[in-house]
């Protein structure tokens, strides 16, 4: 037998179940089975009496005698039935399935062990299909009894808990064949790690509660350790190999703007940041880095500053946006910035003409335009640079992988790349999810910035949450009403947004009320963006498609209409729109009365913090990694053992220990340092699903 010995081929499984098992877990080697963990255990020194009973629906084990079983025929339906007693009480064993030999071969009277799962019914106990152990048959081991995570499907065609645990039990017999040390001895001294033999051994048969936690820490050590080594030797890679466009000068370009038409001093963390990049920018190796800043903290002007680098370098640079609304916004803003230079920007988006496209497409190949700023329009194989030295990508999470490839293609030496995320991730995301990037933080916020008030209100405030807008209003502030559209198909969503605006263009007739949502035409969303931003309307009505990017520094108040629909990281993402000037910013969360809890932890949290990271932790801890990141890269948190949201001790130490090995021994050359190389190339080499992220 071998890691990859077909399941089919192991005592007691054979081609029908083995097929059976494959289709309902996914298991189809030796080697799944042995990763196959228990989802629980039970300690079978562990016995439960019957008078002592409290809680049902829970697997216990009792110790007794069965007697008066008999067959209750009820119309078609027939069960089976037995009295159980211990010395403490008696309860009812039943069972809806089952062949005349169990009912023949039941051990009435003898001293036998029952275990399963306990029922209350007519507060009565009761135990249903419950596996039985005759007293001098019983297994003379205390190791604790593994449970797997089963299936009605599976236990109805046999394979029940019993099953799998002699199953596993004969292929823990073979661990000494079959599993291999993968870390050096140094580290399972420093650790003190059990052998990975006693591991998995531990890990299916706990020869007790301590062993089975030192088990588990160590699979989740592996699982985080083999991953991470992955990403370091990656990096690695590429940092020697991954060819860039070195850009050693800052030149006038840079320093013109700098000095004559930075509207504003830089933050520190700008600052820290800037010099980030251009160091890795500086080397003839593609750079490759995140930059990481809470809404408003100011990543635009570090994209510019970057790509006015590029052009010092005799570079072109694009930006890529998500939406059209934020292509523009950029735009539109750079171009400001920029009127008083000759440098040439120009807007890509899907709703640019033809005719507009062939000048655009025309000037990016001769090299006149220096800086495009676009939406996915900029990734069609027909937009040709004369030479691309940086792509910046904002708000990254919402371009796929693939797409992202697709910009190292526009150049022959690949352009340097910078990823914009407004959202920030927990620590333990980032650790492993941007393992393979460089990451920069903005951690400041431009100065004069006052946080945003959160408050929560509901329907009987209504009236008085008016009364405060048109306070603000009439101090020159504008205001966001923002209503929940999931989907832009649902048709719901888009009547209570209908019926919002009425309501709110009654509620407050004296003043301009603008509307934008995802439904509209592109133009017709810039004319309504521009009738609120040039102030001609004091309200705008919108849907999420305000929540990226959109940049009204006038307006200081928002209104979210069924804030308990929103997620967290919307809700955030939302209140960035509002304090982007010097006023003081409010956002105003409404809701109905009766709240879920979950929905009240993301209510409560948003009022209590404005710190993005926080409320990212809070998020997962509320959905889940998976769902943080979205489907496209759910990949990324496909472990078995390590758990993002509660692991984040273990994974921040593995990473060290990593960066320390690799550090040391860049190529893992080192006699002790074989076994890791070995299984690495052996088993993680091309697990990782999302080798190239950028
Ligand atoms: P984000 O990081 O969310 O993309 P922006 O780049 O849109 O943030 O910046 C938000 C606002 O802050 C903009 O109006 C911008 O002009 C302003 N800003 C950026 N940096 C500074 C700074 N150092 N001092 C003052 N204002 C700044
Ligand atoms: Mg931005």
């Amino acid at each position: 037998m071998t890691l990859e010995t077909s399941i089919e081929y192991v005592k007691g499984i054979g081609p029908e179940r083995a097929k059976l098992i494959k289709n309902v877990l996914g298991i189809s080697t030796v080697e799944d089975l042995l990763h196959f963990y228990p989802i629980r255990y039970i300690d079978k020194n562990k016995i439960y009496k019957i008078g002592n009973l409290q809680e049902s629906n829970i697997e216990i084990q009792l110790r007794g005698k069965i007697t008066q079983v008999q067959e209750i025929h009820n119309g078609k339906i027939k069960r089976l039935t037995a009295k159980f007693n211990d010395d403490t009480g008696s309860m009812d064993l039943v069972w809806f399935q089952y062949s005349k030999w169990l009912k023949e071969q039941l051990p009435v009277n003898r001293e036998v062990f029952i275990f399963g799962k306990i029922n209350v019914f007519n507060n009565q106990f009761s135990m249903p299909h419950p596996e039985i152990e005759i007293d001098e048959n019983r297994e003379k081991d205390n190791r604790l009894k593994p449970i797997y995570p089963g299936s009605e499907k599976l236990t109805k065609r046999g394979l029940n808990q019993k099953f799998f645990q002699v199953i596993l039990r004969n292929i823990c017999k073979e661990i000494p064949t079959l599993i291999h040390e993968n870390l050096p001895d140094y580290l399972i001294q420093s650790m003190k790690f059990l052998s990975r033999q006693d591991t998995y051994l531990n890990i299916h048969f706990p020869e007790n509660n301590e062993f089975l936690t030192k088990a588990n820490q160590r699979l989740k050590f592996e699982e985080s350790f083999f991953f991470q080594l992955g990403f370091g030797l990656k990096k690695a890679h590429h940092k020697t190999k991954s060819q860039g466009n070195p850009f050693p000068i800052v030149g006038d370009y840079f320093t013109d703007f700098y000095e004559k038409h930075l509207p504003f001093e830089l933050t520190n963390a700008q600052k820290r940041v800037l010099k980030e990049i251009r160091l890795d920018m500086k080397k003839p190796i593609q750079m490759n880095r995140l930059l990481q800043g809470d809404v408003g903290s100011g990543k635009t002007m570090v994209a510019l500053l970057t790509m006015l680098i590029a052009l010092d370098n005799g570079f072109q640079s694009c930006i890529m946006a998500p939406t059209e609304i934020l292509a523009q916004q950029h735009y539109n803003g750079i171009k400001d910035l920029l009127k008083e230079t000759s440098i040439k920007v120009s807007l890509l988006t899907g709703s640019v003409k033809a005719s507009a496209r062939k000048i655009i497409h025309e000037e990016l190949e001769n090299g006149e335009l220096a800086i495009l700023v676009g939406t996915h329009a900029v990734l069609e194989d027909k937009v040709r640079f004369k030479n691309l030295g940086l792509a910046i990508i904002d708000e990254q999470h919402r371009f796929g992988v693939a797409q992202r490839a697709k910009l190292w293609a526009k150049n022959k030496i690949p352009p340097h790349i910078l990823v914009m995320t407004a959202t920030p991730i927990p620590r333990t995301l980032a650790m492993s999810f941007y393992s393979d990037l460089d990451v920069s933080v903005i951690d400041e916020m431009p100065v004069g910035r006052k946080p945003i008030i959160t408050a929560h209100r509901r329907e009987k405030d209504r009236t008085f949450v008016y009364n405060f807008c048109r306070d603000e209003i009439r101090k020159g502030r504008q205001i966001y009403f923002v209503y929940p559209l999931i989907e832009e198909s649902e048709t719901l969503d888009y009547k209570n947004l209908m019926e919002g605006l009425e309501y709110v263009m009654q509620s407050f007739s004296e003043y301009n009320v603008a509307m934008l949502h995802g439904r509209m035409k592109p133009d017709e969303k810039d004319t309504a963006m521009n009738y609120f931003a040039s102030g001609k309307a004091e309200i705008m009505v919108a849907t999420t498609v305000i929540e990226v990017g959109v940049n009204v520094p006038n307006a200081s108040v928002m209104v979210i209409e069924s804030a308990e629909r929103f997620g967290l990281s919307q809700l955030h993402q939302l209140r960035g729109r509002v304090g982007r000037g010097a006023e003081q910013s409010y956002c105003i969360l409404m809701t109905s009365d009766k709240l879920s809890t979950e929905s009240r932890t993301r209510i409560k949290t948003m009022t209590e913090t404005n710190d993005g990271f926080k409320i990212s932790e809070v998020d997962m801890q509320l959905r889940g990694p998976g769902d943080i990141l979205g489907t496209q890269q759910s990949g990324v948190v496909d472990f078995k053992k390590l758990d993002l949201v509660n692991d984040a001790v273990i994974i921040k130490n593995t990473k060290k220990i990593v960066e320390k090995i690799l550090e040391a021994d860049p190529l893992l050359s080192r006699p002790d340092h074989q076994i890791i190389k070995n299984y690495y190339l052996q088993f993680y080499k091309g697990k990782n699903k999302w080798s190239k992220i950028s």
